[in-house]
């Protein structure tokens, strides 16, 4: 008998915190349902690909980080492609597909995906299917589920279309596929080709992929029909859907009705995260595929119980004493602005610059990992040690045992230092949890959040409240998942960056950094209001508390608490290395952090050199109230008294006076106002912005007045204006560092 191949297809992938990987993981798993092998391998595993050689369709799955970077995992690569050196032709017998993953709040959305996707056209590659640009603004989920969907019959296109020209990996069997696929209807691959060049474009696409993914069978209840307070049970569930590869259809019988005498429902159930009312709780749901299992974990019983005391990777860290501790913020201020001082004298290769920020490692919360090990009922465990090693039978493409969680360290410390306890519950975690819940109308509505039909109240009810997985374990009480799904699961406990605010210069030994406590008020879908995770710690750890500016700012403490940290470079985020150069700085809130260091590290530099022409410089500061949370008020007003800053535009966006009269209220405002001196430092006098701070509102806002103001001022439209502004960031003279 002759052995039957399947057609194989390469997936690539390049991913800074997991999504991406975990999305290319899921496609190579889902492959085999679909008649195909898929090669899976990180972009930076060279040994495991050549895509010099490849004539098999290739998908690549690609995130953006930092102010369009590409991931870590992906450098290497891109580095690769971008060369010079490469010929037109140079990838001229390769197809591919990509989906890019990025966010909307920050700026160069997608980056990296349209670097490769661009640098793999100019080299002559061909696209088989359109570029999916997923928003973790809104949900990637929006875009990554549809584009998936559509994937399967491109690639059994493009593999189809290789087989007739020839050019294909298995002609025979590629075109067997073809024959056999259910869809003999594939559009040639060249119609799928796209070129994104400009922002409207991309776009397009995604509102194209966003209208591919209304789905045509929803079923929708009878008018009439209305719930009897309990949702449906679920008919006949998950047999299908815990099938690797097979994205199950569960049907569910509608639940008995009551309705009033015109055939009016009675009683109208709001939906809250544990029910549904109807059409939802008697839809059929689209429930994504159950994610195999990879790991075992099993639990160690040792004699001793050991102390514990920070992270794991304590080789690349330093643990610095905080040696003061300053409220920046007024008392009745609506956020609490903290200024941390550290003692970093005992490590001299700390050498930080204005411009760079630094990682926080900061823990889980003692009584939330508590809750956690009591809900899962391990708390007599939790001195013991974490063994995790990979299943044998695991159908995981790629499995590896994270590399995170250390071997041989006790449970309480996985929980407290590694595994981020309070990240949103996945869908796919959703889905697993499915398999682990008792009651039938638990299991229900678990299966309605991760399936198609129930994207909204996923939204409403998980994503958006910042749902944690104790939160949700908590709501679904029958759900008792065992310890290896937990830890398959929960991402990796990341640590938080800082902006260092201020200069070696002025505070040898010292690193400052400025932040504020992030407050998750109580609200409707979450009872209990709670603190940032670091910044509630950071908080706690400085207990008494910090002292007013003015008063004694030394810590008070006998021992001063300590925490860890690493510094993260950021090269270009710079002041200007020629003094000479002009330089606008936009910085409300704690955005104005780095500013700080610039200003403090060009105060020392003009004391020690008189004779050198220094640069105008211009800060925009922001903040709701003259006398509440304007952040370095005296150190500011004396940069300006001693030269140092050449203006200092500052706004109050709460004052009364301003509100009522035409003050300016925001940061852009200020620009706007300014608009001259602006545009002539940046276009004319071959000078340097740098915005930092809130990514969600202020940066958009700023970038637009930006691009308004160019218009203005050189009388273009907006494509050209948007050009410019594009330009200037390539030349880095336009910078970024933003949050959100
Ligand atoms: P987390 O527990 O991580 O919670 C914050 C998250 O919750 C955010 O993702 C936010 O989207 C979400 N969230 C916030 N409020 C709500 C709400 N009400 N409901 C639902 N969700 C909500 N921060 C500073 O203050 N100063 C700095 O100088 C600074 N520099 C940075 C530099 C860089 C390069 C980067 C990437 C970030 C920087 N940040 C800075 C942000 C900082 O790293 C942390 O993200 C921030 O302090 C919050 O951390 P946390 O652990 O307290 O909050």
């Amino acid at each position: 008998m002759p052995c039957e191949v399947k057609p194989r297809f390469v997936v690539l992938y390049g991913s800074q915190k997991g999504q991406a990987q975990s999305i290319a993981e899921g496609i190579a798993e889902e492959a085999e349902g679909h008649g195909l092998v898929a090669d899976l391998s990180c972009l930076s595993q060279n040994e495991k690909y050549n895509l010099e050689k490849e004539n098999a369709p290739v998908v690549f799955i690609v995130s953006t980080t930092g102010d369009g970077e590409p991931p870590d995992n992906a450098l290497q690569f891109v580095r690769r492609i971008k060369k010079k050196t490469l010929s037109t032709d140079h990838y001229k017998h390769l197809c591919f597909a990509l989906l890019a993953l990025g966010d909307t709040n920050y700026a160069n959305f997608c980056n990296c995906g349209k670097t490769i996707e661009r640098c793999l056209q100019e080299l002559g590659a061909k696209q088989f299917y359109a570029t999916g640009y997923a928003d973790d603004g809104v949900g990637l989920e929006v875009v990554v589920d549809s584009w998936i969907e559509g994937l399967w019959k491109a690639i059994k296109g493009a593999l189809s279309k290789m087989a007739s020209d020839g050019t294909g990996p298995l002609k025979g069997n590629a075109e067997d596929s073809a024959k056999e696929a259910p869809d003999s209807s594939i559009p040639d691959v060249q119609l799928n080709l796209l070129s994104i060049t400009d922002h409207q474009n991309c776009d397009s696409v995604r509102a194209s992929v966003d209208t591919d993914s209304k789905f045509a069978s929803v079923a929708s209840s009878s008018a009439s029909a209305t719930s009897d307070l309990r949702p449906a049970s679920p008919a006949g569930s998950t047999g299908l859907a815990s099938l690797p590869g097979v994205t199950a259809s569960v049907s569910t019988s509608a639940p008995k009705t009551h309705t009033g005498d015109a055939g009016v429902p009675q009683v109208a159930l709001a939906a809250s995260l544990t029910r549904s009312p109807p059409p939802l709780s008697e839809s059929s749901l689209n429930v994504p595929a159950l994610p195999p299992s990879y790991l075992d974990v099993s639990l160690q019983e040792v004699d001793t119980t050991e102390q514990i005391v920070g992270p794991v990777n304590k080789e690349t860290l330093h643990q610095v004493p905080i040696s003061r501790a300053v409220q920046l913020t007024s008392g009745d201020s609506v956020k609490t602005a903290l200024l941390l001082e550290l003692d970093i004298s005992a490590y001299p290769t700390m050498a930080y610059q204005p411009g760079d920020s630094f990682d926080v490692f900061c823990p889980n919360r003692a009584a939330e990992v508590d809750n956690m090990l009591l809900r899962l009922g391990l708390q007599n465990q939790r001195n013991h040690h974490v063994n995790v090693s990979l299943r044998k039978d695991t159908k995981k493409k790629g499995a590896r045992v994270p590399s995170y969680i250390p071997l041989n360290f006790p449970l309480l410390f996985v929980f407290t230092w590694c595994l981020e306890i309070r990240s949103v519950p996945k869908k796919a975690f959703l889905r697993a949890l499915v398999e682990h819940t008792g009651d039938d109308v638990q299991r229900r509505r678990l299966q309605e959040l991760c399936s198609k039909q129930g994207a909204a109240d996923y939204n409403l009810f998980v994503r958006d409240p910042s749902l944690s997985v104790l939160e949700l374990l908590t709501a679904f009480p029958s759900c008792s998942p065992p310890l290896s799904l937990l830890i398959e699961h929960l991402p990796k406990l990341q640590p938080r960056p800082y902006s260092a605010a201020s200069s070696r210069l002025r505070h040898p030994g010292k690193l400052h950094f400025v932040f504020n406590v992030v407050e998750f008020p109580a609200c409707s879908r979450r009872p209990a209001g709670r603190r940032g995770l670091c910044t509630g710690w950071l908080v706690d750890l400085i207990n008494p508390g910090p002292v007013f500016p003015g008063k004694d700012e030394s810590y008070g403490s006998p021992a001063p608490p300590k925490i860890h940290v690493s510094v993260r470079s950021n090269f270009s985020f710079r002041p200007p290395s020629d003094p000479s150069v002009p330089f606008i700085m936009v910085g409300p809130g704690t955005g104005v952090a780095p500013f700080i260091g610039f200003l403090q590290q060009r105060e020392e530099d003009r004391q020690k050199n008189p004779e050198v022409v220094f640069g105008e410089t211009w800060l925009f500061f922001g903040c709701r109230h003259r006398d509440g949370d304007y952040l370095f008020r005296r150190e500011l007003e004396g940069f300006v008294s001693s030269g140092t800053l050449s203006h200092l535009k500052v706004c109050f966006s709460r004052d009364d006076e301003e509100a009522t009269t035409s003050q300016p209220r925001y940061v852009q405002h200020n620009l706007l106002l300014n608009s001259q001196h602006v545009t002539d430092i940046l276009l004319k006098q071959n000078g340097c912005l740098y915005v930092c701070g809130d990514a969600k509102n202020m940066a958009k806002d700023v970038n637009e007045t930006l691009m308004e103001m160019i218009k203005t001022e050189l009388q273009l439209d907006q494509l050209e204006a948007m050009k410019r502004l594009a330009g200037l960031r390539e030349e880095k003279r336009y910078l970024q560092d933003i949050w959100g």
